[in-house]
């Protein structure tokens, strides 16, 4: 009986796929139409220059493709490098475990650097990698911005900065697939040379638009660069482009409009609102986890996540029972913890189309839950302290009070 409908709505707070918008799921309800027709490639074109604001990007080259973040990593990789090629990758948890093991299997040099899981990308062993490496060997640096496992947010401010004092030519690329429209990113401003995203992460989208941002200077890479690619070749999206037809293979039609009204309501509400959103929410969750006297799995203020939250049980306390009866008792879905933090942590995902009163919901849930599995929790303790500060802080939708 685990599959059984229950009533009401699903709470989903993995951190990702996320909870679609209203708006977002009516503009994808259509029907199939003709690729070639003025119609879609209009809509692309608009698409493509609007996608480039959530980058914070003037001079990148955005690509829609038809894939999840998976899918995205490789596009990345394969278009500026060459099998051999060495490049640095910060492994701290499931996510950037999974590109370094993609970054393996395409045949790079991968350079891990490893850190705790918990803590952030250690970016003094950059320095020392790139202060070496004079004749520059090193061809890239490859980071994802938030780890998702573990709720860490990476300063890719400092990795720009190393880069630039030791005038190291390495291409920046970037996981912002948990980042990207909900932490502050700045693709032009910290040099990031490919970033990336999957739709069903903070742009509260189906999964299947991978999101793919390219800098002048990895356009150029693309051109000499020797992995082997076909479906993620960026060269036949160009040609494409040039062209005015802009698809060198069939769109996602439906995710193309729901793409469009997702980037409507972040425009409407502000991406700036939105990072300030993700940030009140972030912290919000945080309090309540600090009242249920739980641990963060984050070692550091510096690198909270205000996306994900990674919260450590005791000991006695197996966090899969927590995840399972969540779902099956409150209709409310955690996220696990994976690998090395599998049993010990859960996941609370905060990001996305999402408001106060749905996280106190969760928080609520949390409570429940925690109590079910044994855990000595007050209850309303959490809820209390995130609906204090919430209440106390910025209204989330100023315009309407
Ligand atoms: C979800 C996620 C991915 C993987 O994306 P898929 O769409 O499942 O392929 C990669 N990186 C991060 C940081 C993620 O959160």
């Amino acid at each position: 009986m685990d599959y059984v409908n229950g009533p009401g709505r699903n709470h989903l707070f993995v951190p990702g796929p996320v909870n679609i918008p209203e708006q977002v799921l009516r503009a994808m309800n259509r029907n199939n139409e003709d690729y070639r027709s003025p119609a879609v490639p209009a809509l692309t074109k608009v698409l493509l220059e609007d996608v480039k604001k959530i980058f914070k990007t003037t001079s990148g080259t955005p690509f829609l493709i038809p894939t999840t973040g998976t899918g995205a990593w490789e596009s990345a990789l394969t278009n500026t490098l060459s099998p051999g090629d060495r490049i640095v990758s910060f492994l701290i948890g499931q996510f950037s475990l999974l590109w370094i093991d993609q970054q393996k299997r395409l045949n790079f040099d991968v350079d891990v650097v490893e850190s705790d899981w918990g803590q952030g990308a250690d970016l003094e062993a950059l320095a020392s990698k790139i202060a070496a490496d004079k004749s520059h060997t090193i061809k890239a640096i490859c980071i994802v911005h938030n780890e998702t496992a573990t709720g860490v947010t990476n300063n890719l401010a400092t990795v720009r900065k190393i880069l630039d004092h030791y005038q190291h030519p390495a291409l920046f690329l970037v996981d912002g697939v948990s980042s990207i429209c909900a932490l502050d990113f700045r693709m032009d401003e910290w040099g990031v040379d490919v970033a990336l995203t999957g739709s069903q992460k903070a742009l509260s989208l189906p999964t299947g638009l991978g999101i793919v941002c390219a800098s002048p200077k990895a356009l150029e890479a693309a051109k000499t660069a020797k992995s082997v690619r076909v479906f993620f070749d960026w060269s036949d999206y160009l040609k494409f482009y040039k062209m005015g037809t802009y698809w060198p293979y069939t769109p996602s039609i439906q995710l193309l409009y729901g793409l469009r009204a997702a980037l409507d309501l972040l425009f409407e509400e502000g991406l700036e609102n939105v990072i300030a959103r993700h940030a009140r929410l972030g912290k919000a969750t945080r309090l309540a986890v600090e009242a249920w006297g739980l641990k963060n799995c984050t070692q550091k203020e510096e690198w909270f996540s205000d996306t994900v939250t990674a919260v450590v049980v005791p000991p006695y306390i197996d966090s899969v029972e927590i995840v399972k009866r969540a779902w099956k008792r409150y209709n409310l879905s955690l996220g696990l913890g994976l690998n090395k933090v599998a049993g010990k942590v859960f996941r609370i995902g905060h990001l996305g189309n999402l408001n106060e009163l749905q996280l106190l919901g969760c928080l609520a849930g949390v409570e429940m839950v925690l109590k079910d599995v044994g855990y000595p929790v007050k209850f309303g303790s959490g809820v209390a302290a995130a609906s204090t500060f919430l209440q106390n802080s910025t209204p989330l939708i100023p315009s309407r009070i």
